[in-house]
């Protein structure tokens, strides 16, 4: 053994140094190891250029089935067939297959906009229709015992197949549904959580520039965060960048939502927790207000004005929704909801209050007047 190839040894241990992948053994000659070596990392080599090869393949095979996926239209599957499920069913169905099931029977209105029904005590028939995306459009007071009920076969469903349906939630109320869908849902279920802006009125000619509201809540199992000021989208690009699990996810959630930009509505991606906020302070005012001019039953005149007919207009499509969706409204976004209600009444007190007050200073002023009046009178008649 040369004094140069004991240099190259590891101590004594016969392992060369060169070899920091313990590829190589410490059996035999130096030029013996040295020749092993080489046929190893020229395997080695080999190996990894196959292992790349079937990675190119895969990522094209891949590529096309994305592909073929995108022209494929979805299957959707809706929840809850009252007047909003069935409202938005008509318009989707024109883009995908609609399976929707519900409490009541409503194979006659399914039928009559092409879509199929399954009674909601069918669950297992229902998931077995392939939906790609599932649609819950129940009323708010009943979405989370829906949601618990269908967890189970959901459950089971899942089991079966490497990835669930993505869950489309479309209540009024972002957080509370935001919080049952992550509660229950199996983790391979995507959760899109979203808020049309708009219903049967509103949207009665068309959903053109109407706001859409939308969280993609959970994708490809990795959960939103609506107070980390990471940039969600970015950050998952970057760490998923190659997984197509997640290429899957994103793919069906931009298809779904590509639904309602084609029909012309305004795409708006929001936290559930802002929209609440927001919503406390526009919708639920709305309805509040609606609410309170209806009870006062209020009844059209021979002399209408203009702002008297937008008055009755907005009785007229606020008490269209049902009471449960304005119950709802209130009840799961209660801090916010709160909120409004006693702001409301301050402000009606202090309007009030203004009136009063302008009422007070009137009689003040006329009773000023009258004194005035009255001491010129009794001047006058002394001068006389
Ligand atoms: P809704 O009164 O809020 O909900 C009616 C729907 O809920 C019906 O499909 C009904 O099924 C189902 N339902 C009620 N109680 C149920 C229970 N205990 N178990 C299972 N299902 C139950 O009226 P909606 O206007 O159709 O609203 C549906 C959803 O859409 C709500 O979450 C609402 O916030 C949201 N949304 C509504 C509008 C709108 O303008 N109306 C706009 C945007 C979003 P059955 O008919 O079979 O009984």
């Amino acid at each position: 053994m040369s004094s140069k190839n004991n240099d190259s040894m590891d101590g004594g241990r016969g392992r060369p140094l060169y070899d920091i992948n313990g590829l190589g053994g410490d059996l035999g000659t130096n030029d013996d190891n040295i020749n092993n070596d080489v046929s190893e990392i020229g395997r080695l080599e080999e190996l990894k250029q196959q292992e790349a090869d079937l990675a190119r393949q895969l990522a094209a095979i891949r590529m096309e089935k994305l592909s073929a996926l995108r022209s494929k239209p979805l299957t959707i599957g809706v929840i809850g067939f009252g007047r909003f499920g069935q409202f938005i069913a008509k318009t989707l169905g024109r883009h995908g297959k609609i399976v929707v099931t519900s409490r009541s029977d409503y194979t006659e209105i399914a039928n009559g906009m092409g879509a199929e029904y399954v009674p909601l005590s069918e669950p297992e028939t229902f998931l077995d229709k392939n939906l790609d995306v599932i649609i819950l459009a129940t009323s708010i007071v009943s979405f989370e015992s829906t949601v618990k009920s269908l967890t189970p076969h959901l459950r089971e469903h899942v089991a079966k197949r490497s990835k669930g349906p993505l869950l489309v939630d479309v209540l009024s109320v972002k957080e509370h549904a935001r919080d049952i869908l992550l509660n229950y849902l199996p983790e391979e279920c995507d959760i899109l959580c979203t808020h049309p802006m708009f219903g049967p009125d509103s949207g009665k000619n068309g959903w053109k520039n109407l706001n859409f509201v939308f969280e993609k809540t959970r994708v490809d199992k990795v959960v939103f965060d609506p107070n980390s000021c990471v940039d969600f989208e970015r950050s998952n690009d970057r760490a998923f960048n190659e997984a197509y699990s997640y290429t899957e996810s994103m793919d069906r959630i931009e298809r779904f939502l590509s639904i309602w930009e084609e029909e012309g509505c305004r795409m708006v991606p929001l936290s559930c927790k802002s929209h609440d906020e927001y919503a406390a302070n526009s919708q639920f005012i709305t309805h509040l207000m609606g609410r309170i001019l209806g009870a006062q039953g209020l009844q059209k005149t021979p002399i209408d004005t203009k702002g008297f007919e937008s008055v009755l207009k907005l009785i007229d499509s606020t008490t269209a929704d049902s009471f449960d969706l304005f119950y709802g409204l209130y009840k799961f976004n209660k801090k916010n909801s709160l909120s409004i209600i006693h702001q409301l009444q301050d402000a009606m007190d202090d309007v009030v209050d203004n009136l009063k007050i302008l009422e007070k200073k009137d009689l003040e002023q006329q009773k000023v007047h009258v004194n005035v009046e009255s001491d010129e009178k009794q001047r006058g008649a002394r001068i006389d």
